[in-house]
């Protein structure tokens, strides 16, 4: 009887399926451990859109084909970084967004973004609308002026000049505790340089890094700058006030900055050692 399935042979057959099932059914308590233990960025991952301003260099530059570089942008997308070894890390996906820089503190009010990056001092006035992380940068302001420039020297000899500034920034609020400074205000580092250069203005009070990087790299012939960190600054990744992310993206600054990713990141654009960062500003 070459057809007939005999008993054992029907046995076996079902065996098999439980073993098939009782298989599958391991695999897939194995993918859902693994899951839970190294989640992927693409799956558990909010998207985080972040404003940026490209023409705050070193920190944020757009290439002449579009692409987003600098040590803002590097530490981003290294905060975003699953890392596996440690549990506190965030996880999400950060999304770019170019704002000119003096809208960034209404879109986050507004909560048109999630968050910016873009040198953003952290101040107890801005405080008042939106929310910093802990400082993830030491800054301050500097004076530059023309290269033949012998008069312009400190604070004081600032009294009574044609002095330019970034709308919406720090220096343009210190800029205005000179007396009888004639302020000229811009909306970005390269139309206050070139406006200074054409010789329109005294000098520009701005932030000392950029400036200094922009001089150090031929960026800024003809300029020098004669007072360095007038000012004691940290800059701070912006949220809206209570935002659900924060505390995510400081226990990730903590990470970055205990495992060599920051020194990695300060050292690769500033060629430096970076100086210590307190945990919370002020
Ligand atoms: N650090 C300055 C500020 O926060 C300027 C930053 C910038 O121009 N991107 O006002």
């Amino acid at each position: 009887m070459p057809h007939a399935q005999c008993p054992t042979t029907t046995v076996k057959l079902i065996n098999y399926k439980w073993q098939q099932l009782i298989f599958s059914l391991g695999c897939m308590l194995l993918i859902i451990a693994c899951n839970n233990l190294y989640p992927s960025t693409n799956q558990d991952a909010k998207l985080l859109k972040v404003a940026t301003d490209p023409t705050f260099i070193p920190f944020e530059i757009q290439t002449a084909s579009g692409k987003l570089e600098g040590f803002d942008i590097d530490l981003m997308r290294a905060l975003a970084q699953p890392n596996p070894g440690i549990a506190q890390v965030a996880l999400f996906t950060v999304k770019f967004e170019n704002l000119p820089f003096d809208g960034m503190i209404s879109a986050l009010q507004a909560k048109r973004v999630d968050a910016a990056i873009s040198g953003i001092t952290i101040t107890a006035e801005r405080l008042k609308t939106i929310a910093f992380s802990r400082p993830y940068f030491k800054a301050g302001l500097a004076i530059a002026v023309r290269q033949d420039n012998q008069n312009i020297k400190d604070f004081n000899s600032l009294q009574g000049k044609k002095i330019a500034v970034q709308i919406g920034s720090t220096g343009a609020d210190f800029a205005k505790t000179i007396p009888n400074a004639k302020i000229s205000t811009f909306n970005s580092g390269p139309e206050f340089f070139q406006d200074l250069l054409n010789g329109n203005v005294d000098a520009v009070v701005s932030d000392a890094f950029a400036t200094l990087y922009a001089i150090k790299n031929g960026k800024l012939k003809g300029i020098k700058v004669v007072a360095d960190l007038l000012t004691e600054e940290y800059y701070g990744i912006a949220t809206p006030k209570d935002s659900p992310h924060l505390d995510a993206i400081n226990k990730a600054i903590a990470t970055l900055l205990s495992n060599g990713t920051y020194k990695q990141i300060y050292q690769k654009w500033f060629n430096a050692e970076p100086p210590e960062l307190p945990e919370s500003w002020k």
